[in-house]
C-alpha cells in the first residue's frame, strides 16, 4: 500500500518510501565497507524486520546470508520487564560467525539488548545492530546501534514493517498513527 492509501489514519508522514530506500543504500555501503568479505549473517527479528531485511539484503553487493528469529517481551511494554521469550529460533548456528541483527525499530532497547547478549552467549564472533528507526528519547537500555536509518520522535509509528493490530506493515513509508485509530488504547500493548 502507498502511504496515501492510509493518510487519514496518520497524523504525520515521517518518511516516504524514496527517503527510506535512499537511506538503505547508504547503510548498505557502510555494511559492505565493514564486512569486505561479506562474512556476516543477517538475523532479522520477525515480523517487523521482514521489509527492511528484503530491501537491505537485495541492496548488498555480496551474497547475504539471512535467518530470522521471532521473540516476544513479557510485561506491559511501557514498563517492560525485559524478559524475552523465543517464539521461533534461528535455523543457523551462530557460533564463530559475525552476526548483524536487523530490527525495524529500537524503542526502549530491551529487545535488542537481550538479543545482543543472546547472540554473544551462543558464541558469535561479533554482534552488531542495524535498526531502520530509533527513538532516542525512549531508550531505557543503551544499545550500540552501528547502522541506524533515522532517529525519530517517541511517537507510535506504523508502516515499513511496523504494525498496529497487524495492520499497516505493508505500507510503503513511515507515519505517526493518529490517536483516533486506537481511541485511548495503548498502541504498544
Ligand atoms: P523495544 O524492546 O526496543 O522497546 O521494542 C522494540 C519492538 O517494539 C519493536 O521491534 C516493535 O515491534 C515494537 N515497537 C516499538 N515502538 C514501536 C512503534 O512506534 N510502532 C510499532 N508499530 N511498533 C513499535
Amino acid at each position: 500500500m502507498d502511504i496515501e492509501d492510509v493518510r487519514s489514519d496518520l497524523s504525520e508522514v515521517l518518511f516516504t518510501e524514496k527517503q527510506i530506500t535512499d537511506r538503505i543504500a547508504e547503510m548498505a555501503r557502510d555494511i559492505e565497507r565493514d564486512y569486505p568479505k561479506g562474512d556476516v549473517l543477517l538475523v532479522g527479528v520477525l515480523k517487523g524486520a521482514v521489509i527492511l531485511m528484503a530491501d537491505l539484503a537485495r541492496e548488498l553487493k555480496f551474497h547475504a546470508h539471512i535467518d530470522f528469529m521471532a521473540v516476544s517481551s513479557y510485561g506491559a511494554s511501557t514498563q517492560s520487564s525485559g524478559v524475552v521469550k523465543i517464539n521461533k529460533d534461528l535455523d543457523t548456528e551462530v557460533a564463530g560467525k559475525n552476526v548483524l541483527l536487523i530490527e525495524d525499530i529500537m524503542d526502549s532497547g530491551l529487545t535488542l539488548s537481550w538479543l545482543v547478549n543472546n547472540m554473544m552467549a551462543r558464541g558469535a564472533a561479533s554482534v552488531e545492530v542495524c535498526a531502520m528507526f530509533r527513538k532516542p528519547e525512549a531508550v531505557k537500555i543503551p544499545v550500540e546501534v552501528k547502522y541506524v536509518g533515522f532517529d525519530i520522535p517517541p511517537a507510535f509509528v506504523v508502516g515499513y514493517g511496523l504494525d498496529y493490530a497487524e495492520n499497516y506493515r505493508n505500507v510503503r513509508g513511515l507515519g505517526v498513527l493518529s490517536p483516533h485509530v486506537y481511541e485511548g488504547a495503548d498502541p504498544h500493548a
